[in-house]
Parts: structure tokens; sequence; C-alpha cells
């Protein structure tokens, strides 16, 4: 699956034992259809997770293509929070640019969250530690 910003191919990482596409080159996540119900250890069908990204209207993002369906991603706010999440129209998943996903689970933290908050924090210090050699 190609990178929705940058077009380049995202590799997989695993995330508290879900699969997720990140993109070296941008730092964004997409997660699919479920995926962030599965970083927060909840089920699904009872949760209103989904309920906390409203769509609104924001000029000053670009907006991007959904890497499964190829259809124009709407715009969604974050639990009243100033974070404009890309999500598919079609709910094939969302889109995190850099630094978005943290925002998400620190804003809404559970302790499954917090638990896959901190192997990120992991991930950024190594990747980090990589590039300074
Ligand atoms: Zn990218
Ligand atoms: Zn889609």
């Amino acid at each position: 699956m190609d990178c929705p910003v940058c077009n380049k191919p995202m590799i997989i990482l695993e995330l508290n034992k879900v699969e997720i596409d990140y993109c070296p080159n941008c730092s964004g996540i997409w997660l699919d259809e479920g995926e962030l119900e599965l970083l927060y250890s909840i089920d699904k069908s009872e949760n209103d997770l989904r309920k906390l990204f409203e769509p609104t209207e924001s000029e000053k993002e670009k907006s991007y293509k959904c890497p499964i369906c190829n259809k124009r991603m709407v715009k969604t706010k974050f639990n009243n929070s100033d974070l404009i999440i890309d999500k598919c129209p079609d709910n094939h998943g969302f889109w995190f640019d850099k630094g978005e996903l943290d925002k998400v689970l620190s804003l809404n933290a559970n302790t499954s969250a917090q638990k896959v908050l901190s192997i990120l924090k992991e991930m950024f210090s190594y990747n980090k530690s990589q590039e300074a050699e």
C-alpha cells in the first residue's frame, strides 16, 4: 500500500500486536478499518470511538486519497480538539499525519491506548538514535 501523502510504499509495523502501515518518508500512519479499536482493545460493535471523529470543513489542509479505494478522504475533527484527521468516506480507515496518532491516543486514553503510546514513543526514539548514527 502506498502512502497517500508521498505515494511511496509504506512499511508494516507491529504496534501492540496490531499491524499498522507506516510511511518511513513522512512518518504518517494508516489504520485500516477496525484497527483503531484494536489499539484501544475495545469491541468495535459496542464503542462510540468513531463518533468522536466529526466531519469538518478544513481549508488549511490538503486532502488526500484513500490508499485502498482512491476516493478523496474527508476531514474529521477529533473529539472537539483542533486535530484534523483524514478518513475514507467508505470507512476503509484513517490517515494520521506525523504525531497525530500520538495526540489522539493521549486525548482519549485508556490503559491499552497508554501502552500503545509508550510503544510509539520507543519507536520514535529508536528512529532518532538511528538517524544520529
Ligand atoms: Zn508518506
Ligand atoms: Zn477507501
